[in-house]
């Protein structure tokens, strides 16, 4: 079994978070540390601890997360304008919370993709 994280916490409502969605498959939360005016994570509702760790039989689950971020971007007002979604994985994509996520980051012009 993948470890918990602080994530199942938040899934389960052990743990406060600003949820903006939660159905039988994902959850969806303001990150604590936001780097942008919206910055949402939608998180499987099942460990899954990086993105290296997603094989075949989650694609219905990955393919989930992206139809909420896409919701929960309209119903932000930030579809218009634009957003990005992003997923880091392990050390070198900086991933620090192991439970997988998306960061939904929207709300006002994101500048390049990687720091230079
Ligand atoms: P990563 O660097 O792993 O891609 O992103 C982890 C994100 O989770 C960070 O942006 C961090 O601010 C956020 N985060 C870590 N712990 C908590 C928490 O307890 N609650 C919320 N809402 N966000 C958290």
């Amino acid at each position: 079994m993948p470890e918990e994280t602080i994530f199942s916490k938040i899934i389960r409502k052990e743990i406060p978070s600003d949820m903006v969605y939660q159905d039988d498959t994902v959850t969806a939360f303001r990150d604590i540390n936001p780097q942008a005016p919206t910055h949402i994570l939608i998180i499987p509702n099942k460990i899954i601890p990086t993105m290296d760790d997603v094989n075949e039989a989650d694609e219905q689950v990955l393919g989930h997360m992206i139809t909420v971020a896409v919701k929960i971007a309209r119903e932000q007002g930030i579809a218009q304008n634009g957003y990005r979604v992003l997923i880091n994985c392990r050390e070198h994509g900086g991933q620090e919370v192991y439970h997988l996520h998306m960061h939904l980051f929207g709300g006002r012009p994101l500048g390049p993709m990687l720091a230079r």
